[in-house]
């Protein structure tokens, strides 16, 4: 998972987010082994703001992979995701295991996306 967390760390010095200046990476590990990365995107119309999680994310998917095993997010302190990106990925991976991290490495949780998303509206949900 170092090296994930690596990928995250390189992407989040990447991020647009001159209004934050609250930069995060992320880096997501496909089934097949491949790592996409994403930083958060920031917009001065705000709402359009694009979290690190579903950069990489949609990274992956453009790339033809919809199965992953993980997902690391750096930020300074170790932030987790928010739960718009919480329902992103758990279209595709409930049980995603999810590595929070911050700027010097420091792991803070290892988890996955049920734990933190539980009751997801999912797309079972759908179903009459
Ligand atoms: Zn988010």
């Amino acid at each position: 998972m170092r090296e994930l967390i690596a990928a995250a760390t390189e992407a989040r010095l990447r991020a647009y987010a001159p209004y934050s200046d609250f930069l995060v990476g992320a880096a997501l590990l496909t089934s097949s082994g491949k790592i996409y990365a994403g930083c958060n995107i920031e917009n001065s119309s705000y709402s359009l703001t694009c979290c690190a999680e579903r950069v990489a994310t949609a990274s992956a998917i453009a790339d033809g992979h919809q199965n992953f095993e993980a997902l690391a997010v750096v930020s300074v302190n170790g932030s987790y995701p928010c739960g718009a990106c919480r329902q992103f990925l758990n279209e595709f991976t409930p049980d995603l295991l999810i590595i929070i991290a911050d700027t010097h490495g420091k792991i803070s949780a290892e988890t996955t996306l049920s734990a933190l998303y539980p009751s997801a509206f999912s797309p079972d949900s759908l179903e009459p």
